[in-house]
């Protein structure tokens, strides 16, 4: 087996606990790694670092073209700008990919759900070009260029038809937004006609999307949309199978790979050892099949799919009273 170099960010809050237990997991699969640890954050500011994106661990992520990055605490409204939109501009990582499925032994309201949520990660309001008009009025600025459309467009087309998914559907309100959404919704339809008719294309409007979404999520399968609206739908739909614990995600770029849970640093629970490691491990297991280590990826998802069957040792946010380091115990002891 190939020996993988692979940039492991531990970030802040629940990053260091739920990133420590992935990487046990991980290892215990068999799988060969040289981690590369470097910090971002205020863990990186704290480490003497004078941004909370080193250049060292930008650098890194540059050499290696793949890092399993737990989650920063990004302050709200000053400060640094942030880790994640960061990363995501400077390595131009364009898709964020999403899974979110019902998982075994996990009792939520609906049993079959299985969507993926391609959100577009470089543009939209989190392009960060904000301004005062006039004391008392302030901007932000969306942007919608066709280039990152067609890319993002393109990218959710060609996951649905690798993965053989039916349909595709775009969130979006083009209604108000003519020229942002409608440019997105443009390119999405192009891509659309011109190279995947084997897919079905729909569109629906954002808020009846999410009332739709909330009604029977099992009507949808791929969906694509901006960034704010990719941000927000992310964990609505995390709420529909179990919450943030059970939700991965990717953030793939075309010369690099950044594998991170939806969820954030969890400050309320930091420290504590109760965060569920799961997230990250899932997102592990989609690194492991972006490094073409599918055996590895499928061993590991049998061991904690087995562990959630059996409910015995499951952490807090699934109802359970095991922590972080327990859980991660039990997927490494089912694949012994
Ligand atoms: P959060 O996702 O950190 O937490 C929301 C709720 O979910 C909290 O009650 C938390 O305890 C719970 N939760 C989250 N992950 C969990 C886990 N693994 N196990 C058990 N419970 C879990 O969202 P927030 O509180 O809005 O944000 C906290 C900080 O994280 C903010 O600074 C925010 O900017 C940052 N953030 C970072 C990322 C990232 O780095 N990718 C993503 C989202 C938020």
């Amino acid at each position: 087996m190939a020996k993988h170099t692979i940039v492991l960010i531990p970030g802040d809050g629940i990053g260091p606990e739920v990133t420590a237990a992935a990487r046990r997991v991980l290892e215990a699969s068999g799988l060969s790694v040289d981690w590369v640890d470097l910090p971002a954050g205020a863990t990186a500011l704290e480490q003497g670092f004078d941004n909370v994106l080193p250049e060292r661990t930008l650098a890194a992520i540059r050499a290696h073209r793949v890092a399993l990055k737990g989650p920063v605490t990004t302050p709200v409204g000053k400060g640094f700008k942030s880790v994640n939109v960061q990363l995501r501009q400077k390595l131009n990582l364009y898709a964020a990919v999403r899974p979110v499925r019902s998982m075994p032994g996990i009792k939520t309201r609906y049993d079959d759900v299985d969507m993926v949520i391609v959100r577009e990660n470089t543009e939209g309001l989190y392009s960060g070009i904000e301004s005062e008009v006039v004391p008392g009025v302030v901007t932000s600025l969306k942007v919608a260029s066709e280039a990152a459309c067609m890319r993002i467009a393109r990218y959710a087309f060609r996951y649905a038809t690798k993965r053989r998914r039916k349909s595709l559907t775009v969130f979006h309100k083009a209604n108000i937004m003519k020229l942002t959404d409608g440019l997105f919704l443009k390119c999405a339809q192009k891509i659309s006609e011109d190279e995947y008719p084997n897919i079905e294309y729909r569109e629906v409007i954002i808020d009846a999307g999410c009332m739709k979404l909330i009604q029977d999520p099992t009507k949808f399968d791929v969906l694509l949309m901006e960034n704010l609206y990719g941000d927000l739908v992310s964990d609505l739909c995390a709420g529909l199978v179990g919450g943030l614990g059970v939700t991965p995600g990717a953030n793939i770029g075309d010369e690099a790979a950044v594998f991170e849970a939806v969820h954030g640093s969890a400050p309320d629970i930091a420290g504590k050892g109760v965060a569920n490691p799961l997230a990250v491990i899932m997102s592990g297991v989609m690194m492991l099949n972006h490094l073409h280590e599918e055996a590895l990826a499928e061993k590991v998802k049998g061991a904690y799919n087995a562990v959630l069957a059996e409910g015995k040792t499951l952490t807090r946010d699934l109802g359970g009273g095991a922590g972080t380091n327990e859980f991660a115990d039990a997927i490494i002891a089912k694949m012994k």
